[in-house]
């Protein structure tokens, strides 16, 4: 007979989930350590909101006082046939961000896993999260065991690669936890180091948010420094090389969820036909797109980076 755990596990597959798999909700020790220290270097650049949330984030209880268990979820979204890295005269940008906003499919069915553990533990209580409040959600998962933290800093599971999403519940219900992942399969590699355009890799295992891509063309507000704008190169959303030459993700296979399917045409990569975009049709294109998040402005002041990156590298 299955066990109540065997049968959530069951449960979350058929939604979708690559991976599910209990932790504790005790405190975080080194990961609570390595944060403080990350932010003592100012690493997290204009994100002000993780200094604001250093001492809660690595208690997974000021978020939900009652937990007792975490269930940790990981969800693929890599899709085959379509190119992670697009040629030069067309923007690039990230693959998660290519289809409906994540956020709202992974809650949909965290809600329906829940709704499943309280048919079989009626007195359970939990809270969904999905980036809704800043859990340090890639050691809670190696603490469940799904994976270990690469040199780039995503989270890789063994022979899966690193394209996932993921999502925790909050139980207030005591839920016998896996064991966690002891080991690192990073080995001598430094792929992910050597690939990176804008050195914000330079420290293995630390990302130094300020020179990162991703962070600079969707946080950061304003004119970005021109030292960066060369390595910037031809994204305009996100960035995924160090995730691109990671030897793991060779292990990539095709998500089964349609909503993660590519919903942007091919012409709306184009540079040109971005560049002459207005604050309507930019809403219009990237509705329901993790995009939109980065606001017209910014957009516009990636595009026109790249443009002149096009321009300086044309023969
Ligand atoms: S996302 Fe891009 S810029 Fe950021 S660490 Fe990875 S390769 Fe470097
Ligand atoms: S590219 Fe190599 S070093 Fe970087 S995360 Fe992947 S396996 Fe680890």
């Amino acid at each position: 007979m299955e066990t109540i755990v065997e049968h959530i596990k069951h449960k979350a597959r058929e939604l979708g989930f690559s991976e599910s798999a209990i932790c504790d909700a005790e405190p975080l020790q080194d990961p609570g350590q390595r944060l403080l220290e990350w932010l003592g270097r100012g690493y997290q650049g204009t994100m002000d909101w993780m200094s604001r949330t250093r001492a809660e984030r690595a208690a997974p209880r000021s978020f939900f006082p009652e937990a007792q268990s975490i269930i940790v979820v990981a969800h693929n979204y890599f899709r085959e046939n379509e190119p992670v890295l697009r040629p030069e005269r067309q923007g690039n940008i990230s693959i998660y961000a290519r289809g409906r906003d994540y956020h709202k499919v992974l809650r949909k069915k965290l809600h329906s896993l829940l709704g499943y553990i309280q048919t079989l533990l009626p007195e359970a209580r939990g809270r969904i999260c999905v980036d809704s409040f800043p859990l340090l959600e890639k050691p809670l998962a190696v603490k469940a065991g799904i994976g270990w933290i690469g040199k780039h800093t995503n989270l890789i599971i063994k022979k899966k690669g690193s394209y996932f999403f993921l999502g925790e519940i909050l139980l207030s219900a005591k839920l016998p936890p896996d064991p966690p992942l002891a080991a690192d399969y990073c080995g001598t590699c430094n792929r992910c180091q050597v690939a990176c355009p804008t050195g914000a890799l330079d420290e293995a295992y630390v990302l130094d948010a300020r020179r990162c891509i991703s962070y600079l063309n969707i946080e950061h507000r304003g004119e970005i420094e021109p030292r960066f704008r060369e390595g910037m190169g031809n994204w305009v959303f996100g960035c995924d090389i160090c995730q691109a030459v990671c030897p793991w993700n060779r292990f990539s296979a095709h998500t089964g969820e349609r909503d993660f399917d590519n919903r942007l045409p091919d012409e709306w990569f184009d540079l040109k036909q971005l560049a002459q975009m207005s604050e309507k049709e930019f809403r219009n294109w990237f509705a329901g797109t993790p995009v939109l998040r980065t606001g017209y402005a910014n957009f516009m002041r990636n595009v026109g980076i790249a443009l002149k990156n096009r321009e300086a590298g044309s023969p």
